[in-house]
């Protein structure tokens, strides 16, 4: 009896059989469709069989294999399953995941006239055809190139250095060097907003290579098109946000994850995979190596590198010789601020104003304010659906929910007592522009956030405009702070960064120095010094301190001494199971029978009690969790797998929905 195992995208932990009588082995990996319900539905053959496992015996037959594309290799279904194990998620979910929407649906791109260079055999001669010269390497540089080289097979490398020290740089030769032997690399960034920009980058250095980019804003028939492109090692190079990592690549020799500390290589919901932890085992099941680069390298990566588990490679300078910018700390606590800027600020402002020198204003939060006020009554513009204000957006007079994208008119009068004199309370990049507006009339101010830049078209005219010189000061928030040159750029100034050093989440202040040093990083090139103005009411805080000599290492020691007294990751590993449910009762009630359940089989894990989550109510429902945590991965892995047998088995109260998270990094 010929059968083949399914893995079907349904929320359950199993394969599906189905009859198929002229199934062959090197079906193994491809779609095909079959009948479900009273439908069918496409899958991926993961296994032949000759005898079901499953208990009814009486099998469907497949509808059709899909053999119009070759077979995903051996080495994706492996990575597809290891995802599956590590963070508990259904194989069927894992790979449709992983394919391009197209080719999940079982349908192919219409496949245009292959360019001829395509046809042309891998590993011509790269170097003939770099126009202009490369720039000398510097010691540093060569020593990393080297180092990815010099040891044969998996190894792991950190490349520390600052914006400007010359990573891309290193990325480019080493990729030169997988070019020159036949093989493919595989690159990660965070953003797709930073793909074109990098790409152009890459494609300048090799005109003649074949470069392939995945992120989820392509077009489906473009996107299924690189995945087949890749596929058929016809890619040399990939170029990609988190997803990319599931490309196929059969001749991969490289993989490389620039500004690896990024949290957008988490996917936080559906699969939770970390898309740098996936491709450290990718690059270990392929035995090849990989490079993680980052000027402020997460916790996790950065104790590797220090105990010795990855290769510490530093890159001390900047390659174009110009200092780092000058940062100084701005102590508001005795100053009266002129909406919420000192007058340090301003004056830095004007004197950028009056060089013809770009200044940015950093501050983290969008919208005019975050929440509109009635003092005399006491009413506040809540969102009707979650636990969290409505901000206000006067550009477009709207109330918002950030979190559910709830909107409605600003009202002219308190809803509770008619009052028509509402207020405003605490700032945001909105009500930032209005003040720069108002103080510099003779300035062009110019707001980047996700409101201004909220499809890619605007956001690369802001760009443009920037580049172009036409404005003076910008307003902004992270977005700024990612991987753009701003040549003119001279005046940062942060502001209300103070509220993550005392945040509930234990990774806020590994993310605000990340920040602060990336914006600063913008500052100062082209042979412009830069300045970093900090406005804080904790001048003498130590990640201020740090900050201002420029030292992560400084800063990630003392973050890393709290964490082991703490107990937290890098030193422990963790797991949440998050519940929601119409009512917070039913939630909790959840997670204590999971808890129950779990105290027989948590063998050197730790459970916690199930507790409201920090934003309790989202969409209207109501969410809690339960963080369990252990000193050994193996033990927390393999507790996790007995649990979630235990969690698919639980009777569930109507409209309850829980969910998995390994490695969580939101609290
Ligand atoms: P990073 O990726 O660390 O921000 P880049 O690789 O982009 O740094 O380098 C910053 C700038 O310095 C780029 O314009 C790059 O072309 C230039 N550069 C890099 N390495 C060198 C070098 N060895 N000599 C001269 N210029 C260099
Ligand atoms: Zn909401
Ligand atoms: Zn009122």
């Amino acid at each position: 009896m010929n059968i083949v195992r399914v893995a079907l995208d349904l929320p359950l932990p199993r394969l599906f059989d189905y009859l198929a009588p002229d199934a062959v082995e090197s079906d193994v990996g491809r779609r095909v469709t079959v009948p479900f319900g009273k439908g069918l539905r496409t899958g991926v053959i993961v296994d032949l069989a000759t005898a079901s496992e499953q208990p009814d015996a009486k099998l469907k037959e497949v509808a059709a294999i899909l053999r119009d594309m070759p077979a995903l290799p051996a080495e994706w279904l492996a990575l597809c399953d290891f995802c599956a194990r590590y963070y508990q998620t259904p194989l069927g979910e894992v790979t449709s995941f992983a394919l391009p929407p197209m080719l999940r649906r079982g349908k192919l791109p219409r496949i245009k006239k292959p360019a001829a260079k395509i046809a042309v055999s891998p590993a011509p001669t790269f170097n003939a055809v770099h126009q202009p010269p490369l720039p000398r390497l510097m010691p540093a540089q060569q020593a990393a190139v080297s180092a990815i080289f010099d040891t044969a097979g998996f190894h792991v490398m950190l490349l520390h250095g600052v914006t400007g020290s010359g990573k891309t740089e290193v990325y480019l030769r080493a990729i030169d060097a997988v070019l020159a032997r036949g093989g493919q690399a595989l690159m990660l960034v965070p953003e797709i907003a930073l793909t074109p920009q990098l790409e152009g980058r890459v494609a300048a250095r090799f005109p003649a290579a074949h470069i392939v980019c995945a992120n989820s804003g392509m077009a489906d028939a473009a996107r299924a098109r690189g995945f087949l492109e890749a596929h058929a090692g016809r890619a040399e190079i990939v170029l990609g946000t988190r997803l990319a990592v599931f490309m196929p690549m059969p001749r991969l020799q490289l993989i490389i994850v620039d500004e690896e500390h990024d949290a957008s290589f988490k996917q936080q919901e559906g699969l939770r995979y970390s898309a740098r932890d996936v491709a450290i085992w990718r690059a270990h099941q392929s035995n090849i190596p990989i490079v993680l680069g980052s000027a402020t390298p997460s916790l996790e990566t950065f104790h590797h590198a220090s105990t010795g588990r990855y290769t510490m490679l530093e890159l001390p300078e900047r390659a174009v010789a110009e200092a780092m910018p000058a940062v100084r700390i701005i102590d508001t606590r005795r100053e009266k601020l002129q909406e919420g800027l000192s007058a340090a600020l301003l004056a830095g402002l004007q004197s950028r104003l009056d060089r013809g020198e770009q200044s940015l204003v950093f501050l983290n939060r969008r919208g005019y304010a975050p929440v509109l006020a009635c003092p005399p009554c006491g009413w506040i513009s809540r969102c009707r659906r979650c636990a969290a204000n409505l901000v206000l957006h006067l550009a477009d007079k709207r109330l918002r929910c950030h979190h559910c994208g709830f909107e409605a008119r600003v009202p002219r009068a308190c809803p509770d007592c008619g009052n028509v004199d509402l207020l405003p309370f605490g700032r945001g990049t909105q009500r930032l522009e209005a003040m720069l507006v108002e103080r510099f009339p003779q300035a062009h101010v110019l707001r980047i956030d996700r409101d201004s830049a909220s499809t890619p078209k605007k956001w690369q005219a802001l760009l443009a405009t920037i580049h172009a010189g036409e404005a003076d000061i910008l307003v902004g928030t992270q977005m700024l702070a990612k991987g753009h040159d701003f040549p003119l750029l001279t005046l940062v100034g942060a502001v209300g960064a103070d509220a993550a050093l005392f945040a509930a989440d234990f990774r806020a202040p590994e993310r605000l120095f990340a920040q602060l040093m990336q914006v600063g990083g913008r500052s100062g090139r082209a042979d412009l010094p830069g300045e970093v103005l900090i406005q804080t009411e904790y001048p003498d805080h130590p990640l201020y301190q740090a900050l201002i000599d420029h030292d992560y290492v400084r800063f990630a020691q003392s973050q890393l001494g709290e964490r082991r007294i703490a107990g937290f990751p890098p030193f422990s590993f963790q797991a949440m199971l998050r519940a929601e449910a119409r009512s917070m009762e039913q939630a909790l009630a959840f997670l204590a029978t999971a808890r129950k359940a779990a105290e027989a089989i948590a063998d050197g894990v730790t459970l916690y009690d199930p507790v409201p989550m920090r934003l309790q109510r989202l969409m209207t429902l109501e969410r809690g969790q339960l963080l369990v945590e252990s000193l050994s991965r193996p033990a927390l892995q393999s507790f996790l797998t007995a649990w979630m047998e235990q969690l698919y088995a639980l009777k569930m109260p109507g409209g309850l929905r829980w969910h998995l998270d390994v490695d969580p990094l939101e609290f």
